[in-house]
């Protein structure tokens, strides 16, 4: 039995990671989440279904005052880290937010495994590293040209990440993600951003009449049908790598660089068809312009993931949606929307 940091595990990703790795091991984690855009709730449903393997340290990233004392504790055999801030549009207009958290506490986070002998560090890392791909499908050999102040942060810690790996005592995987939806289906943990900017469970609320329509950012993009095409995998198949990760650059010993995507693209008109047979609502679509900043096309190449973890998406489009909507209907019904 090991005992691993979760950096942001009372968040979206991070809280789904937590579970899988309960349902799948019989390993203890320790969540470390300030809270600003995690949850509590989270926390609660997970200690509630998992007990005593789950301990919670409500901190800042990289807080060396609660982390020393608490490292200095106990035995830890990896850190992943889930805890940035992600809204492209935000980074866009507080830079310094995205900077200091990102960035800054990231920065003391890792100095601080390292004081403590954690050599393994899991970092998600994101396709917004690539800002306008030159070709499609992506893969990790494109250069990083990051268009936003998001990209640029996750770029900058690929980079430390990258002066670090000389060491002996550090070995990281970044894994880039490409659009993540869905939730585990037992709903223990699941997605609710406050504001919500993501298509999919942007789409689910309207379903499910809590908005009153919903945008179509660009219909003149160079696609088949002139909406912007993404690459989007489940949440669950998301986890499923960041621990074949863990295991490959423990092995292995080297660090890795991966997309995490399935090398299948569907325009925004495709999601929506699919969020609205899925549900059975035939709720409103807006065509409005393009949101600033948005690339026509991001669809991964899964190649390396394949290669090097002998893993790939496996969950459909209709499985993301299917897990989301059920999500959104249990908050509505617990009266939390
Ligand atoms: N999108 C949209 N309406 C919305 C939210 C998103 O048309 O209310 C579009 C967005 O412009 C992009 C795609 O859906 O082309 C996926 O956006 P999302 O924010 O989910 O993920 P991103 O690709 O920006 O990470």
């Amino acid at each position: 039995m090991s005992h691993f940091l979760v950096a942001g595990g009372a968040g979206y990703i991070g809280s789904n990671f937590v579970k899988y790795l309960m349902d799948t091991s019989d390993h203890e984690v320790t969540l470390i989440d300030n809270l600003s855009t995690g949850r509590m709730e989270a926390v609660e449903s997970l200690k509630e279904q998992y007990g005593s393997r789950i301990f919670f340290l409500k901190s800042d990233l990289g807080d060396p005052e609660k982390l020393h004392p608490y490292l200095h504790k106990r035995t830890v055999d990896g850190v992943f880290h889930f805890g940035a801030f992600s809204l492209v549009g935000e980074s866009q207009y507080d830079p310094m937010k995205y900077y200091y958290n990102n960035v800054a506490c990231t920065l003391s986070l890792l100095k601080i495994i390292l004081e403590h002998e954690i050599r393994h560090f899991v970092f998600s890392s994101s396709a917004a590293v690539y800002g306008i791909p030159e070709k499609t499908p992506i893969t990790e050999a494109a250069e990083r040209k990051p268009i936003n102040h998001y990209g640029k942060t996750k770029t900058m810690i690929e980079e430390v990440m990258e002066a670090l790996s000389g060491r002996e005592d550090f070995v990281y995987a970044s894994l880039r993600y490409f659009n993540v939806a869905g939730t585990d289906e037992e709903l223990v943990v699941g997605e609710c951003h406050d504001p919500e900017t993501h298509l999919i469970p942007i789409a689910v609320k309207t379903a499910l009449g809590l908005r009153d329509h919903l945008a179509l950012f660009g219909t003149d993009y160079p696609t088949p049908d002139g909406t912007a095409v993404r690459d989007y995998i489940h949440v669950t198949d998301l986890c499923r790598a960041h621990w074949a990760a863990f295991e490959k650059i423990r092995k292995a010993n080297e660090p890795l660089t991966v997309n995490l995507g399935s090398a299948r693209g569907y325009s925004v008109r495709e999601v929506l068809e699919t969020v609205q047979r899925v549900t059975g609502s035939r709720f409103r679509i807006l065509e409005e312009g393009r949101r600033p900043g948005d690339p026509p096309v991001l669809i991964a190449s899964s190649e390396k993931a394949k290669k090097e973890l002998g893993w790939q998406a496996e969950r459909s489009l209709e499985e993301m949606v299917t897990s989301a909507w059920a999500w959104e209907k249990k908050r509505s019904e617990d009266g939390l929307l």
